[in-house]
């Protein structure tokens, strides 16, 4: 990205309510002091200033979720087709495939899908990429040219995910190294228990990986019960013996919703000491991780669309705003701080999850940020203000939902 000059913002009302005068130079916060400090204009000249109007100004939405690669989002509406004897992942898994066999290019569906997400304020972002036996490498080389070409709009991290399992799909171990080679920042895996049948064969293709390219590791886990809590504790147990705090993420962990008073007690504090974050998009139909405990317990619960318009489920709007209110309400959060927390898990416990430097509204920060109709931090969950603007590195990239130039 180019080089970019001073820009003045004015009366930026931040989270803690204050209105503020912000700097942005060559795409950081360089300042930021009290609305009508004349000391800042006269210090850093500015080629441009821009009036927020006392907006809501919060940083760029962390989409930690998201599959860039099986979305349908702006080609052909597919209809849902149900499993036949309840929620079964193989069985989605199948139905997706011949999905997959009538869909447009990766690349034009990939395209629709980031940038949905980026005009609705998402700037940074994770999506899993099927690697496996059934599609080798193909659906990578798509989604890496797509993150390349909206670099100035987007930071995506990658995850190669094994959708198809790794010991019952042929070749796919070698695949997902390949794939990290590629240009996968995470390793991926998917149901240790249920898909693979092997809880030890899996994880130990995925925290070998994981060992061998030092990448981290974002496993899809649906299994409920005492085996999905079962496998949590073997993922914990080998992220600390790996020294892996921090590096670690489960998504969805179903299991965790299942589960209260001792027991999740003891879940909380194992993952905060284990340094593993918890990704939930507050699925419609699922007991899901019980949001405000884990945080209590210190994890950090971080967000993602998970599927849009997909063979998983037809929902979905790539807005991570309008998910903080889906988590909130799923959650039962009425009070002000637990209307935050929901934000919270959109905003800076997705930038921890993801590890991103420079994130939020502070001098030194990326000047990546959101500006919305809404007085403050709890009416933006509940009321999900469509009127918006995105700057991506102090630039207006977006637009009350269209993206810029
Ligand atoms: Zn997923």
């Amino acid at each position: 990205m180019t080089a970019l000059p001073n820009t003045h913002f004015t009366n930026a009302r931040l989270a803690d309510g204050a209105l503020v005068d912000i700097t942005v130079t060559d795409g950081r916060f360089s300042a930021i002091a009290p609305a009508g400090d004349s000391a800042l204009a006269t210090e850093t000249p500015a080629i441009e200033t821009i009036d927020l109007g006392g907006q809501l100004t919060v940083p760029g939405f962390v989409e930690g979720h998201i599959h860039l690669d099986t979305s349908f989002y702006g080609d052909a509406w597919r209809p849902h087709i149900p499993c036949t004897g309840g929620f079964d992942v193989r069985e989605r898994v199948a139905f997706q495939a011949r999905n997959l066999t009538a869909a447009a290019p990766i690349a034009v569906r990939a395209k629709n899908q980031l940038e949905l997400c980026v005009v609705h304020g998402s700037l940074s972002m994770r999506s899993h990429v099927m690697v496996d036996g059934s599609v080798g490498l193909k659906h990578l080389e798509a989604i890496l040219a797509v993150r390349e070409a909206h670099r100035d709009l987007i930071d995506v991290q990658l995850v190669a995910f094994p959708q198809s399992g790794i010991l019952s799909s042929l070749g796919t171990a070698e695949f997902l190294g390949e794939a990290l080679k590629l240009g996968c920042d995470l390793i991926g895996g998917l149901d240790p228990a249920s898909f693979d049948r092997d809880v030890k064969g899996h994880l130990d293709v995925v925290f070998g990986l994981a060992q061998k390219h030092g990448v981290g590791v974002d496993i899809h886990l649906h299994d409920g019960g005492t085996l999905g809590l079962f496998e949590i504790e073997e993922i914990a147990a080998r992220t600390r013996a790996l020294g892996m705090q921090g590096h670690v993420a489960v998504s969805h962990a179903y299991a965790l919703g299942e589960f209260s008073g001792d027991v999740l007690k003891k879940a909380g504090d194992m993952l905060a000491a284990s340094g593993i974050s918890i990704m939930t998009n507050a699925p419609g139909d699922h007991a899901f991780p019980p949001v405000a405990a884990l945080r209590q317990a210190g994890v950090t619960v971080f967000g993602g669309s998970d599927n849009i318009r997909d063979s998983w489920w037809p929902y979905g709007d790539g807005d991570m705003l309008n998910r903080a209110n889906m988590i909130g309400y799923r959650s039962g959060f009425y009070e002000d701080h637990e209307l935050e927390a929901a934000f919270d898990v959109v905003t800076y416990a997705g930038a921890r999850a993801l590890r991103l430097d420079n994130y939020g509204i502070g001098v030194g920060a990326s000047a990546d940020f959101v500006t919305l109709a809404a007085g403050h931090v709890p009416e933006a969950v509940v009321a999900v203000p469509k009127g918006r603007t995105v700057y991506r590195r102090g630039r207006a990239v977006a637009k009350d939902g269209k993206l810029l130039g």
